[in-house]
């Protein structure tokens, strides 16, 4: 099934220089890119994309560190592109991300928030996303 997930090349990639570096291994993959650009997340989005995660003790740290520079923000389309790009992506916690995958070999392996990228987790939360970030005119 052809789907759409969306991307967030967070702080810690766009900071070491790897924009290209991990949209090179989506593309690789053979996802597409649907949409495509940078951003400055405000609180209200970020309140509303780590919706699930406002109570955690991180939950602080976490959203200052989205806000604290621009972020690209990508709509990546393929052949079950929502679990693909979740397995390439690897685990949460990059220390548990094995090698080859972009956490794995991007990742903070002490410090669990720098984790590289974000990836849609489901159906649902993709279109959620999706809708949260681009407009319908954005997303090709
Ligand atoms: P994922 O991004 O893999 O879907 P979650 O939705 O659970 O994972 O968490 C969102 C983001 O919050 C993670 O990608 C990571 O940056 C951060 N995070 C998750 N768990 C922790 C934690 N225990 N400590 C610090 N930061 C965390």
């Amino acid at each position: 099934m052809i789907q759409k997930t969306l991307i967030i090349l967070k702080p810690d990639c766009m900071e070491k220089n790897l924009a290209g570096t991990v949209l090179s291994r989506f593309e690789a993959a053979g996802l597409t890119l649907a949409a495509c650009k940078m951003i400055q997340i405000s609180e209200t989005l970020v309140r509303e994309h780590y919706a699930h995660l406002v109570n955690e003790p991180f939950f602080g740290f976490l959203s200052n560190w989205m806000m604290s520079r621009p972020v690209i923000v990508a709509v990546l389309q393929g052949e079950n592109a929502i679990e693909k790009v979740r397995e390439l992506l690897g685990p949460t916690k990059s220390a548990n991300a094995p090698a080859g995958t972009i956490r794995g070999d991007f990742g903070n392996k002490e410090i669990v928030t720098y984790n590289i990228c974000h990836a849609s987790d489901g159906e649902a939360s993709a279109s959620a996303e999706i809708a949260r970030f681009f407009n319908e005119n954005e997303v090709f």
